[in-house]
């Protein structure tokens, strides 16, 4: 790496307290992993430079979202040419999604797409209607297929998910094969619609074949003000968050799949939360911890993105109990005596990075569920 090596990005950080946009140049060293900030608008410092490992330049791209001591900075442009030359190419943007025959499968195809180094910038779990699916496919209207396409594609649930990554576009078509699954499972066993789609039609997955298209894809799903794919909520469910550490570390598609083991997952959305959100959230949790803890738990769910995902039982009956039994308890120490099994023993570190957070009281479902799909925004 070339030593002095500095990137600039341009960030904005809406002050929760004030309603005040701040914009910041963040200057990022990557080889003595320091950051640093100066505020545009007063032309002074205001962080000097300073060692920030919890940095991670993966989330170095346009739209991201970064946390600094706490501050969660969007990053919205370039600071300098060098910069955009460096990352551009770095960070191109797919759109991807899981059609509904696949839909059971999604822990494991998300993990596929975090073990093959992409990073899931936005995610949405939503349910098109047969004109928003024909939308979606419209350069297809008039084809012989299309019908039986958007009745498919309206048929249940599908995830959509923004992906980045050097070649992004390329490389999940790659991941996911050729169009027709028994030509994928004869030329690329390994691939998702090999291993996941059935036919020509019923194929798994959908990906993003351009840029131009990546774009247009990226905004029919998570553009300003759209909102297609709306999912009803059901009665009866209980919220899991998996929280940012494990998002991170890549291991959501693991849970997830642990998850659709025993559960329906109905509504899901990958989340920014900030300190207000965060404190918000977890207000009931202030009265009973030591405000230390109350602290860390904010700071942890704030640390980066959590996927939030509504969870329902089987049959129909109420999820909370039976999905607080899977979660296992707080203490992922005291897990891995009591319930090893549990989700927090396999992935918990320690009682604030404890892998999930799942609802806590049959009354509180509802709620929290609520909180999250009804009332905050996803990543846009
Ligand atoms: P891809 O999804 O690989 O980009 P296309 O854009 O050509 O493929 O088609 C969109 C979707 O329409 C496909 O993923 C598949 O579900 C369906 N489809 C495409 N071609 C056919 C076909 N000849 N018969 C039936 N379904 C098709
Ligand atoms: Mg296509």
């Amino acid at each position: 790496m070339a030593a002095n090596l500095r990137y600039c990005f341009i960030s904005e950080w809406l002050d929760p307290a004030s309603g005040i946009l701040w914009k910041y140049q963040l200057f990022y060293y990557p080889e003595s992993k320091e950051v640093e900030m100066v505020d545009i608008k007063n032309r002074r410092h205001f962080l000097k430079r300073t060692k920030y490992e919890e940095l991670k330049p993966s989330l170095l791209f346009l739209g991201s979202v970064v946390t600094v001591f706490s501050r969660q900075l969007k990053l919205t442009e370039y600071g300098d040419e060098f910069t955009r030359n460096r990352m551009e190419s770095q960070s191109e943007r797919t759109l991807a999604m899981i059609k509904p025959d696949a839909y059971k499968n999604m822990g494991k195809i998300i993990n596929a797409i975090c073990q093959s180094g992409f990073l899931i910038s936005k995610l949405r779990i939503g349910k098109l209607s047969k004109e928003e699916a024909g939308e979606f496919y419209a350069v297809h209207a008039g084809k012989p297929f299309v019908d039986r396409l958007t009745d498919f594609m309206s048929s249940g649930r599908v995830v959509a998910m923004e992906l980045v990554a050097p070649g992004a576009i390329r490389k999940w078509r790659e991941l996911i094969g050729p169009t027709d699954s028994n030509q994928a499972r004869a030329e690329a066993p390994g691939s998702l619609r090999a291993q996941f789609g059935t036919d020509k039609t019923f194929n798994a997955c959908h990906g993003s074949d351009a840029p131009d298209t990546a774009a247009e894809e990226c905004n029919f799903w998570f553009g300003p003000g759209r909102y297609p794919g709306k999912c009803d909520l059901a009665a009866g469910t209980t919220l899991c968050l998996v929280k940012p550490h494990l998002v991170a570390d890549g291991a959501a598609g693991l849970v997830i799949d642990l998850i659709q083991e025993s559960f329906e997952v109905t509504a899901g959305g990958l989340y920014n939360l900030d300190r207000n959100a965060a404190a918000e959230f977890l207000e009931v949790y202030k009265g009973v911890l030591p405000a230390g803890d109350f602290n860390s738990m904010v700071e942890q769910l704030t640390s980066g993105a959590c996927i939030a995902l509504e969870v329902a039982d089987r049959d129909g009956a109420d999820a909370v109990e039976p999905f607080r039994q899977l979660a296992g308890p707080l203490d992922p120490e005291l897990g891995r005596v009591l319930r090893p099994a549990s989700l927090r023993a396999r992935f918990g570190l320690d009682a604030v990075r404890n892998g999930v957070h799942c609802t806590d009281l049959p009354e509180d479902g509802v709620l929290e569920v609520n909180y999250f799909f009804t009332i905050l925004p996803t990543a846009s």
